[in-house]
């Protein structure tokens, strides 16, 4: 393509909202435009990296007998109030009315939608099994929106769904997406790690998140160094203690603590150390109020609390109002003793001896307080793990480091089918819920991930892979016929082979290559002075490095560099 009839508004100033790298040189190399908060127009070259790394994606699933549609991004809300999740799904769905009045929804995610379509066609186990995906922009209105396509409101995935007769089934095609995932990462040039996950809001039991890695990343990845254990953090189990203080119990005795409202300034009023305190917490478990006890220095993991309660929503902390109503006592003064309500405590806490903790009245608490002072309704796992703690699977210290999920495998089993009434008849002739299996892949966010880890100070830095161009070539002068004439006659030759982009544009030389670095296409080739000669300069964007490679040289050059 020429560059003078591309559309590439590059920028010297981006905002101070762009707060990651590859937001900033989204916006810099005039890839992307925002329309709204979360909302953006995709430019020309965003277009052409887009399609690539949908390409391959699509190369990996149909590999895999996925079968490529196109589901409507439109769902009425009756479809959605069978699987329950109308309601359930909470802010992040957009919802609008048609001119009837009637609710529909903008597609976060499709398992209502492609339950429907497969529900009416699949009667026996003899067309299972099933694999169906689609790349389609997705809606979500987050609650933070941001770095640009990481985050969006409105962005693409690649979305797939699978039905099976048997678990056997389902856990080979969740094997072959993870085999295909590892694939497509890869070529995509990530660094990246599966780790186990929580299920979260779509439920089901078996998932993996992948994992770009990446400081920028929202989520933090829990990893051995000594074995290959790996898990979102909401997940990572923490390890039961087995060793009890031999420390002897003391009595129970009530102390005045004068506007201590947190852990911390317990410890210091005590003298005491903040992993000596405990913390306790009141949550609302779908609509009956819990306390938890955890050590001062942890924090609680409500995710944990929802697997633990097999609660339906995420578990929040109680509203200040209902603490004070039934306790008389602010949330920094609760306490387990005399509770008027159960009582959790983390497994930590249960092999504490002679703690403090709130005393249910404002200015007091309990020391030297031990288990049978308490009555514990239960004991588990409910914060979460700390950098240096032993891994669950006991192979050593675990370490920390941040993740950006660029997508997530999850066997869903017969939920949606259940909640949705998709059945087949199995071997024997009996009506059975089929099971599912759904997997993501963020699209727009993978391109984020990859500007993440391909660039420098001057810009972006493509790998062949997605790259929009091999090969940039910079024409100097484009008055002069000396210059013009090889350039087009270079273009011409070189797009046989290669996607070519020609700086054709009446500009500074400073302008040509600050935006050919900013823009990042691997190859440059640069027709300036020494063109009169039969030489132009080649010069690979990973590389400082200049090149002089005569006219015929060129193109077995490029082949034997650029690879
Ligand atoms: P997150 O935890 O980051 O909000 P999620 O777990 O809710 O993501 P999934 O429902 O698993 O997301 O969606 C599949 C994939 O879609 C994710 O792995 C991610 O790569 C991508 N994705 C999800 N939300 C967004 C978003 N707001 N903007 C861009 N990509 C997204
Ligand atoms: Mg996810």
């Amino acid at each position: 393509m020429r560059q003078s009839k591309m559309f590439i508004p590059t920028q010297r100033e981006v905002p101070a909202s762009a707060e990651s790298l590859s937001h900033q040189l989204m916006l810099k190399s005039g890839m992307i435009k925002q329309l709204a908060r979360g909302v953006y127009t995709y430019l020309p070259i965003t277009k052409l990296v887009l399609q690539n790394i949908e390409n391959i994606v699509r190369e990996e699933m149909n590999r895999i007998d996925g079968n490529e549609v196109q589901m409507p991004v439109l769902a009425p809300r009756e479809l959605w109030e069978e699987s329950g999740r109308w309601e359930k799904y909470g802010k992040e769905l957009m919802r609008l009315k048609d001119r009837h009045d009637r609710d529909f929804l903008l597609g976060p995610t499709h398992e209502e939608v492609v339950v429907d379509l497969v529900r009416d066609e699949l009667r026996s186990y003899k067309r299972l099994p099933l694999t169906i995906y689609q790349i389609q922009t997705k809606f979500r209105d987050e609650l933070r929106p941001r770095f640009g396509l990481l985050r969006g409101r409105e962005f693409i995935m690649k979305d797939a769904y699978s039905f099976h007769i048997d678990q056997e089934s389902l856990s080979k095609t969740y094997q072959d997406m993870y085999n295909a995932y590892e694939k497509i990462f890869t070529r995509f040039g990530l660094d990246f790690r599966a780790v186990e996950a929580d299920s979260g809001a779509i439920g089901g039991s078996h998932t993996h998140e992948f994992m770009a890695l990446s400081e920028i990343g929202e989520d933090t990845i829990v990893f051995s160094e000594n074995s290959d254990y790996a898990a979102n953090i909401e997940k990572a189990a923490c390890l039961r203690p087995e060793e009890k203080s031999d420390d002897a119990e003391k009595d129970i005795e009530k102390v005045d603590t004068p506007n201590v409202k947190s852990c911390s300034e317990l410890a210091d009023l005590l003298g005491i150390d903040l992993k000596e305190t405990t913390k306790t917490m009141v949550v609302n478990v779908d609509g009956e109020l819990k306390m938890i006890v955890l050590r001062g220095d942890h924090e609680l993991n409500t995710i944990k609390l929802k697997t633990f309660f097999n609660s339906n929503t995420e578990p929040e902390l109680a509203d200040e109002s209902d603490i004070l109503e039934i306790f008389n006592a602010q949330p920094g003064s609760l306490g387990p003793v005399n509770s008027k309500i159960p009582v959790y405590i983390d497994y930590q806490v249960e092999v504490m001896k002679n703690f403090p903790v709130g005393a249910n009245e404002d200015n007091y608490h309990f020391i030297n307080v031990n288990l049978k002072d308490v009555e514990v309704e239960d004991v588990g796992d409910f914060r979460f793990i700390t950098e240096g703690e032993m891994a669950p699977d006991g192979s050593g210290p675990v370490k920390f480091r941040e993740g950006i999920e660029v997508g997530q495998v999850f066997e869903l089993g017969t939920e949606y089918s259940e909640a949705l009434n998709l059945t087949v008849l199995n071997e024997r002739g009996q009506s059975v819920p089929v099971l599912m299996g759904c997997y993501g892949i963020g699209i727009s966010r993978a391109l984020s991930a990859i500007i993440e880890k391909y660039h420098d100070e001057n810009g972006i830095m493509w790998p062949k892979s997605v790259t929009p161009f091999d090969v940039h070539i910079v024409m100097m002068n484009v008055k002069k016929e000396e210059f013009v004439n090889p350039a087009e006659e270079l273009y011409d030759s070189l797009s046989k082979q290669y996607k070519v982009l020609l700086d054709d544009r009446d500009e500074r030389a400073g302008v040509k290559f600050n935006d050919s670095d900013l823009i990042g296409i691997p190859v440059r080739v640069v027709v300036g002075r020494g063109i009169k000669d039969g030489v132009v300069e080649v010069k690979f964007r990973n590389s400082e490095k200049t090149h002089d490679v005569k006219l015929e040289d060129l193109e077995s050059f490029i082949n034997e560099h650029y690879n």
